[in-house]
């Protein structure tokens, strides 16, 4: 359903993506674990354009991307089929929970502002936050705003969601919260990407696990066998390391 083809990115002389290929099935929770500079949080932003890559091509369903050759309009769809849950959750400031959830909806889809708002307070109550539909992002916790962030992924009713270290930024008693929403999200069969250092969230939730090092992907497989009995050498060293 999602196919990555020979995806490279080179930041000046140094090549952080060295052809990357990867296939995600339709309803797929794919974790993408490796060492911190391995280039996981590149390719991510290369599948969304947030990063050009320098050579490469994505399909989604039928349509077909090509990351050297494309028009504006391109990647509009690019973005719309493909939404980003950030780190530092990137919320606006100055709107409140259900305004930077309608955000994308009213401006990007068009939809009428009552719907978007429909819409908005149904999927705040999904994550956990109908009671705090007004609240604007520094009257939240992170873990609260997190959560707004990946109501703001599901308004766009992309073909996958990227999570970029969804929990990372948090403090954490915090993390919690925010694993159990995707873990959720998750079970309703919606196409996930995720970077993660959490090893367990990412053995219970994924369904394919890639290991990333130096660019390429050493090794990929079911998370049982890939978590139990790696095959390639890197991959038993960051395991033993990390758990
Ligand atoms: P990971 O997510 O696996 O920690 P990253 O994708 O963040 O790895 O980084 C991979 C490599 O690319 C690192 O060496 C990093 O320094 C480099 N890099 C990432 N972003 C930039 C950038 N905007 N400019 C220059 N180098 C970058």
């Amino acid at each position: 359903m999602i196919k990555l083809s020979q995806i490279r990115k080179s930041f000046g002389r140094n090549e952080v993506l060295k052809g990357i290929d990867l296939t995600v099935k339709r309803g797929e929770v794919v974790a993408i674990l490796g060492p911190s500079g391995s280039g996981k949080t590149t390719l991510l932003r290369c599948i969304n354009y947030l990063e050009k890559p320098s050579a490469g091509g994505i399909t989604i369903g039928d349509f077909r991307f090509d990351y050297k050759n494309h028009g504006k309009k391109d990647v509009h769809a690019l973005r719309q089929k493909s939404a980003m849950v950030f780190q530092q959750y990137n919320l606006f400031r100055h709107k409140t929970a259900l305004e930077n959830v309608m955000e994308g909806l009213v401006i990007v889809q068009k939809v009428p502002k009552e719907e978007a708002r429909e819409r908005g307070i149904e999927l705040l109550e999904k994550v956990g936050l109908g009671g705090r539909l007004n609240a604007y992002p520094n009257e939240l916790s992170g873990g609260q705003q997190q959560r707004v962030g990946i109501a703001r992924a599901l308004a766009l009713n992309p073909e996958v969601i990227l999570f970029d270290e969804p929990t990372s930024a948090l403090d954490p008693e915090l993390v919690g919260e925010v694993l159990a929403v995707i873990r959720h999200i998750a079970q309703e069969g919606i196409t996930m990407i995720i970077v993660t250092h959490e090893m367990a969230f990412a053995q219970d939730v994924a369904n394919h696990v890639v290991f990333m090092d130096g660019g390429v992907i050493v090794e990929e497989g079911d998370p049982k066998q890939l978590f139990r009995s790696p095959k390639e050498e890197r991959t038993k060293q960051f395991l033993k390391r990390i758990t």
